[in-house]
């Protein structure tokens, strides 16, 4: 399939799955527009790294998706979005009763309402252009909750249902808004548990990963981030014109018990 001519703005995208989607993206011909809060020359060098690779454009725009104003510039710093990836995340788990204020905050701002945000900014741009993809990377925590994690499972749970709006909201149009919900991904972030998991239970990284951390996976696999490129690319094609509005578990069984 190609996406040529078409430009996909990837929040939070200097890393993990916002980069491996930005790589399948351009891999797919579109123009990227990659992100995050931090303006290094290495941010920068992501961008020119694609740009030569799979002879697309490609540029990196800093902005702070806790911000309201910094997620509508993005968009419009972007010069076009015809596909929107709304993917800049953060965790942090505590009990409710311990939950730090400032980090709820953050977490719903960055999570969730980053994604209102910048679909709001980039409708627009979609309707003129005539067409427009929004895929929402949520997680089985937009599905499923787990204890300690009130504010992520909540911000996940709102992404879910901000999707079925924007797929009610453009239905008529050929635009498509959709959630992805994964189970556990190998990003570096996630493989930086692992050892850490392995120390504090006692036991050896294989254990920590089948007995801790893929515990709530049936198929005991790590999903990569490739797999969830390829998803990502599906959703833009002609395929998937009819499938808007709606959640896919990618999530090794997850959701499924
Ligand atoms: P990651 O930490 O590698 O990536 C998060 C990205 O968000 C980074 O690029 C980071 O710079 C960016 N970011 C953080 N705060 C930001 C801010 N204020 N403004 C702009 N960008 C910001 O983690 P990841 O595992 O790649 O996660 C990406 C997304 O996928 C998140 O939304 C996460 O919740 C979701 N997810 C991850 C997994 C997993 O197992 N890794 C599973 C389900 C869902």
């Amino acid at each position: 399939m190609t996406l040529t001519n078409k430009t996909a703005v990837i929040t939070g995208s200097n890393s993990g799955i916002g980069l491996g989607v930005a790589h399948a993206m351009a891999k797919a011909g579109a123009n990227v527009v990659l992100n995050s809060f931090t303006d290094r020359d290495e941010d920068h060098a992501l961008a020119a790294e694609i740009a030569k690779e799979h002879g697309v454009e490609a540029k990196y725009v800093a902005a702070d998706m806790s911000k309201a104003e910094d997620c509508r510039r993005l968009i419009s710093d972007a010069g076009a979005c015809d596909i929107l990836i709304n993917n800049a995340g953060i965790q942090h788990v505590a009990a409710i009763e311990d939950f730090p204020i400032s980090k709820w905050d953050a977490i719903i701002a960055i999570n969730m309402s980053s994604a209102f945000h910048t679909t709001a900014a980039a409708l627009p741009m979609m309707r003129a252009a005539g067409w427009g993809r929004v895929i929402n990377i949520s997680s089985a925590h937009g599905l499923r909750a787990s204890p300690f994690k009130s504010a992520y499972v909540t911000a996940k749970h709102g992404v879910v249902g901000m999707t079925k709006v924007v797929g009610l909201e453009t239905a008529k149009e050929p635009i498509t808004a959709n959630a992805i919900c994964p189970g556990y991904v190998l990003t570096p972030l996630v493989e930086s548990q692992i050892p850490a998991t392995a120390k504090e239970y006692g036991i050896s990284e294989d254990e920590a990963i089948e007995k801790v951390i893929l515990a709530k996976q049936p198929s005991k696999e790590f999903m990569t981030v490739e797999q969830l490129g390829g998803i990502v690319t599906f959703l833009c094609s002609d395929a998937a014109s009819q499938i808007t509005g709606t959640s896919i578990a990618a999530d090794g069984g997850w959701t499924a018990q």
